[in-house]
């Protein structure tokens, strides 16, 4: 086994900790990362409090982390993808069943047996745990994790292997590219990632935020347009005009009123997961051939795909750099929204 460190919660009072724990030894197919940097996704925060009881109940001492980049230390005998010096990223899961319809497409991430989770899960023996990104180093199978072969700062790209590929997947899928007109809901961390990779797929960009106060940094993304939602006579302007709008936003809201922004043929998809339900007359979709969607995050072949993009693009997440004694003030300030635009810690130097 391979001793290695990390930072855990013991229990839902979030008040993290120098952890010591083991990774397994590198196998024939593993590759052994030294991590550099891992970002801290709000999904870190529902586990962590244990606000997703139903879905992935709380598993402690919990190590979260699932943005996560670093360098290829060692190589099993059979690892054909990377070589010793190498960056890789891990994202959302770490190993699947590799054999239901869903594995053997790429999309993993569905899988029928539900993947193994990066952290707060098992692998896929469903009963040795796994850690995430707050700690030293990471042992994964080297297929299911990912080449970065962007230049410079690796803290921007971090960031990509979760909220990167979650605004990605959807923009490509509904084929979004120049002429079309694309809508964010909501410029946090995935909003701000998908005005980025909507605009450099070649989109005109608007924001609808609640605050008018990101204004000038929504056009400093990207975006050309930026759209009060609580501004009823903007709203009512827009009516009929977007080809795809995205909904980062995991608050409770109405969507009704980007289902009226979209044109003919029109897309809204959702990535963001509120608690409450919509309502939705059926007529608001019927009469303009209008499409719902939803997605979660993305399969490896398309998260390498999305990585290659943002590197051939110079697309990366705007982060604020913290050392890991800082991670609890971080969950503060991500609650809050106060974060431009996304937390990443710096494990190179912890
Ligand atoms: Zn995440
Ligand atoms: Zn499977």
């Amino acid at each position: 086994m391979i001793e290695t460190r990390g930072f855990a919660v013991h229990g839902t009072d979030a008040k993290f900790s120098p952890f010591n724990f083991e990774r397994r030894d590198v196998g024939p197919n593993d590759i052994l990362i030294d991590i550099e940097y891992c970002g801290i996704c709000h999904s870190d925060i529902h586990q962590v409090k244990d606000e997703w009881h139903d879905m992935m109940p709380a598993n402690y001492p919990m190590v979260p982390g699932h943005e996560i980049v670093g360098r290829v230390t060692k190589v099993g005998v059979g690892v054909t993808k990377f070589k010793e010096g190498d960056i890789a990223g891990i994202g959302c899961f770490v190993d699947s069943c590799r054999e239901c319809p869903s594995c053997t497409t790429g999309n993993e991430h569905y899988c029928f047996k539900q993947a193994a989770f990066t952290y707060n899960g098992t692998e896929m023996d469903r009963e040795t745990p796994t850690y995430g990104g707050y700690s030293k180093h990471y042992v994964i199978d080297e297929n299911y994790a990912v080449k970065v072969n962007a230049e410079g700062d690796l803290s921007g790209v971090a960031p990509l292997l979760c909220a990167g590929i979650t605004t990605y997947s959807p923009l490509k899928k509904f084929n979004v590219g120049p002429g079309q007109k694309v809508g964010v809901v909501g410029l946090g961390g995935l909003g701000h990632m998908a005005v980025k990779i909507a605009k450099a797929m070649g989109a005109d960009v608007t924001v609808f935020s609640t605050s008018p106060g990101k204004e000038a940094d929504a056009q400093k993304l990207g975006a050309s347009g930026f759209i009060i939602s609580r501004d009823a006579e903007a709203m009512t302007a827009a009516a009929g005009t977007f080809n795809f709008i995205i909904d980062t936003v995991s608050a409770d809201h109405d969507v009704n009123p980007y289902i009226a922004a979209l044109g003919i043929g029109g897309v809204l998809a959702f990535v963001g997961m509120p608690g409450s339900p919509n309502t939705i007359h059926q007529a608001s979709l019927i009469m303009g051939n209008k499409v719902l969607a939803g997605s979660l995050i993305g399969g490896i072949p398309e998260t390498q795909e999305m990585l290659d993009f943002c590197a051939k693009h110079g697309v990366t997440a705007d982060v604020e750099l913290i050392s890991p004694d800082r991670i609890e003030e971080a969950y503060d300030r991500t609650v809050k929204s106060d974060v431009r635009y996304r937390f990443v810690i710096d494990m190179k130097n912890a």
